[in-house]
């Protein structure tokens, strides 16, 4: 009888501890290659099933808006690519979402005076025709290419969108990463996912926290050993993004000049090394870097700033490390020596 009585509370102490071993949160991950770029989603649950189904309908939306957003490619929900084709001749109506994403370029078009121009597409494609030639673009070509970069003329009518002058060409490469891991936040949550973390190419969100008492610990990449982080920050439901001057690069006659392209000059943009952004959306966060890393340290500073909400830690081309008002208390550096090289 004892000896029953023993074996079934056994019984019951295993049955227990599996059951509470199936509740207890985990991680469940998936990565997919997105806009030219490693998407990793990452969640925290204890019904895998649902993060399952979670990260899969993550993963296809950022797909759709992929398929929206790629100006090189010609299928029929590209949306960017016919504006393009239809430059300086007719309007495009535009889908909700790409409306608001125009929208938010244009602000930030707005308050940095043109720094940041999503019509720089004609510019991109020119470097990368003196990278495939290898030869520097010439001042006449770069002043003709200029005449195209300007987004006064970048014409929105009610609910559609015409570029003004022929040959003009949109390029959403300063924000559709991070508007791409705002879908992939937004999904997740009509999904019931409560932690996670979206990484697309290095656009960050985080969901919740790590656990109840610890934030996510996201590391930032040191701009002279890109391979390594100089620091980190300590977040929770947060973007953070990072343009930077060692991310991307047309390389000719053995230079490398980076992607980040000055309106006003028609070269990469000089001053600042990187900036990262912690701010509550991603598409805004990804804009206002790119934006700040055009305008170069002191008016970069002011730019983030000019964004309540919005924090930034910025290195200036000579590793000055500069904090706007708030971003001192989220961010530990590592040690100074490693950062210098
Ligand atoms: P990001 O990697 O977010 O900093 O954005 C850089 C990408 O945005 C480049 O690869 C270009 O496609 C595009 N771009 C380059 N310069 C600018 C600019 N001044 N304003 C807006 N987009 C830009
Ligand atoms: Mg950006």
């Amino acid at each position: 009888m004892k000896r029953i009585l023993l074996l079934s509370s056994a019984v019951l102490l295993i049955a227990t501890l599996l059951f509470v071993q199936h509740l207890r949160p985990k991680e469940v991950s998936a990565d997919s290659f997105l806009m030219d770029t490693l998407v990793s989603i990452k969640v925290i649950s204890s019904d895998e099933p649902e993060a399952k189904e979670a990260i899969d309908a993550a993963l296809d939306a950022m797909q759709q808006l992929d398929n929206q957003l790629d100006r090189y490619e010609n299928s029929p929900n590209n949306i960017i690519y016919q504006i393009n084709q239809a430059s300086g001749k007719e309007y495009i109506s535009l889908p909700d979402n790409v409306l608001s994403l125009i929208q938010t370029a244009l602000g930030v078009s707005e308050a940095s005076q043109g720094a940041f121009d999503i019509s720089v597409g004609v510019l991109v494609d020119l470097w990368k025709k003196s990278e495939s030639e290898g030869a520097l673009p010439s001042q006449s070509e770069l002043a003709q290419t200029l005449s195209l970069v300007d987004y006064h003329a970048i014409l929105l009518g009610d609910g559609n969108l015409m570029l003004e002058r022929p040959g003009m060409s949109l390029d959403l490469g300063a924000l559709a990463k991070g508007a791409s891991a705002d879908l992939a936040r937004d999904t997740l949550l009509t999904h019931g996912i409560t932690r996670g973390i979206i990484d697309a190419g290095g656009n960050i969100v985080v969901i919740g926290a790590k656990d109840d008492n610890t934030p996510w610990k996201i590391g930032i990449a040191n701009p002279n050993l890109p391979g390594e982080t100089m620091g980190f920050v300590e977040v929770a439901d947060t973007a953070i993004v990072t343009a930077g001057t060692y991310q991307r690069f047309y390389s000719i006659q053995e230079e490398q000049y980076h992607h980040i392209l000055s309106p006003f000059s028609g070269y990469p943009a000089e001053g600042l090394k990187s900036v990262t952004v912690l701010a509550e959306s991603s598409t805004l966060a990804d804009a206002i870097s790119t934006a700040a890393l055009v305008l170069g340290p002191e008016q970069g500073l002011n730019l983030i700033e000019s964004y309540p909400g919005a924090e930034a830690i910025l290195i200036t081309d000579q590793d000055q490390v500069l904090f706007s008002s708030g971003a001192k208390q989220y961010f530990t550096l590592l040690q100074e020596e490693s950062f210098y090289e």
